[in-house]
């Protein structure tokens, strides 16, 4: 189906995030990240421009990634990939990039009102575009900031992403975790597990699913109990994964805190912090 077929106020609703309390359109960037919402040629995706510049996604977005204080402005821009589905950092612009079209496949693959796990529409447009756009951020931040990386940088690009989205609000955080496993299984489907799919530098995308699904998990079991309960989570995964999340909690507090403008002294001041910046 295509964009297109959908209303303007539907995708417009799907891709916003609900509005906060407190939050006055002001900017959050500060001269330290850039936006740039390139108007589309193709009139199908004129919706996702709209919805996409009138909830500010990628100003929120800037939002959190302001909050570190970075040698350089990171610019995030919107547009037309000539039908690549993508999305990327360049190191030697200093930017994220997310086409249209990766946006158009993630609106085209959400259930039409509810996926048979439960998932809203609403989840799997919102979950993965700000997963996609927190996972290019971190590539950023690596880069910028000379992170060291230990493992797959696409991997360690997934548990910064993750780590911060847990930080948000509980409901904001339940939507991106929902939305982009959603995204994860349904790209899954499609996923020739060859020697393509094994020599790529990112991880399957069921396993893409399990690492998120398990740092959630680990954050707070009981939050997240029904990743669990609803067997989202193998038992045997679900022992270790307290652990896994503290491995990358602990990496982000030495690696990414101490640049940030304010520094916090436990994961509550983290989440505070993060939650006021994501408005
Ligand atoms: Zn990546």
């Amino acid at each position: 189906m295509r964009a297109g077929a959908w209303s303007v106020g539907f995708v417009l609703a799907a891709i916003a995030l609900p509005p906060c309390a407190g939050a006055k359109g002001g900017s959050h960037d500060g001269g330290r990240t850039r936006v740039i919402y390139e108007a589309p040629k193709k009139t199908s995706y004129r919706e996702i421009y709209d919805a996409m510049r009138e909830r500010r996604v990628l100003e929120r977005v800037g939002g959190i990634i302001g909050l570190v204080r970075l040698p350089t402005r990171l610019t995030y821009r919107l547009k037309e990939c000539a039908g690549e589905l993508n999305a990327w950092y360049a190191p030697e612009t200093h930017s994220v990039t997310v086409c249209y079209e990766l946006i158009d496949s993630i609106v085209k693959a959400a259930p039409r009102t509810r996926s048979p796990a439960g998932v809203t529409r609403q989840e799997a447009i919102r979950g993965p575009v700000f997963q996609i756009l927190l996972h290019e951020s971190s590539h950023a931040l690596f880069d910028l900031l000379g992170v060291p990386i230990l493992g797959r940088e696409e991997d360690a690009a997934d548990q910064v992403a993750a780590l911060i989205l847990l930080h948000l609000s509980p409901a904001d955080a339940r939507m991106v975790v929902s939305g982009s496993a959603y995204f994860f299984a349904t790209q899954a489907k499609d996923e020739p597990v060859d020697q393509g799919a094994f020599s790529d530098v990112h991880g399957l995308s069921w396993q893409r699913f399990y690492n998120l699904a398990c740092l959630a998990y680990g954050s707070d079991k009981r939050r997240f109990r029904d990743l669990l309960v609803k067997d989202y989570l193998p038992k045997e995964r679900a022992e270790g994964c307290e652990e896994e999340y503290g491995q990358v909690a602990f990496a982000f507090a030495k690696l990414i805190v101490p640049h940030l403008r304010v520094r916090p002294k436990a994961g509550e001041r983290l989440r505070r912090l993060f939650r006021s910046a994501f408005r």
